[in-house]
């Protein structure tokens, strides 16, 4: 019988790459949360609603009925990618632009009822695996197997710098490390649904792990 599994943990935690993984070998849908924040943070960005000096909150809270958020499974990738008002914003979403406001749209509880409403909805269906940040403390307590990764700021940032260079974007990694902790910062400490390890998760430290040791831990808690 299929299960819903629950993926927390610190950004750039490896989340999205082991939760791909399992969906695939589970034959499972996989959802990333976060994803939906960084959507709505792009419409605030591209409507002018925040920007390095200011965030305004109100105007972001009035227009949220006019956000749209979707995914569609890209068969070459292998994954499904999201869209905002129909529109495919899957490599926008991820440059350090985003990155560095999308937790503080993140605090705003009208975008977090609104995002996790539509979470809960997608896991209706058994057979879910999410990512993100509250996802076995408030959109499925309820989840049969939570994973709460960790690993060093260092390592996080180490594989998100890669990643940002590889996709050729002009970051530094002393930029990305400052966006990792000023991200756990502002996501363990907001007043609404802040990271917490939910009750019942599985702690997964992967600073030295590889991807295969990383999978083959968290099968093995998936059958239990
Ligand atoms: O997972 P990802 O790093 O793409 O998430 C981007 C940001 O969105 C997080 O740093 C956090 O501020 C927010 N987020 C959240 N709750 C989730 C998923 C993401 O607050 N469930």
């Amino acid at each position: 019988t299929k299960i819903t599994i629950a993926i927390d943990g610190f950004s750039s935690t490896g989340k999205s790459t082991v939760a791909k993984q399992l969906a695939k070998a589970l034959g499972y849908v996989y959802v990333d949360s976060g994803a939906m924040y960084r959507a709505v943070t792009l419409y605030a960005m591209q409507n002018g609603y925040i920007d390095s000096a200011y965030f305004d909150k109100e105007s972001l809270i009035a227009q949220l009925d006019q956000i749209s958020i979707s995914f569609k499974f890209n068969e070459n990738l292998g994954f499904a990618e999201v869209y905002l008002n129909g529109k495919n914003i899957e490599k926008q979403i991820r440059t350090l632009e985003v990155s560095q406001f999308v937790s503080q749209v993140a605090t705003v509880s009208e975008v977090r009822e609104q995002l996790v409403k539509q979470q809960q909805n997608f896991g209706k269906n058994k057979g879910v695996v999410m990512d993100g940040r509250d996802i076995g403390t408030v959109v499925f307590p309820y989840a049969e197997l939570k994973l709460f990764m960790t690993a060093s700021a260092e390592k996080r940032a180490q594989r998100r710098y890669d990643e940002l260079i590889k996709r050729g974007d002009d970051v530094s990694y002393d930029e990305v490390l400052k966006n990792v902790q000023s991200r756990d910062h502002i996501d363990s400490t907001r007043e609404d649904s802040p990271l917490t390890i939910a009750e019942g998760s599985i702690k997964l430290d992967n600073s030295n792990m590889t991807l295969e040791e990383q999978f083959e831990f968290v099968l093995k808690h998936s059958d239990e």
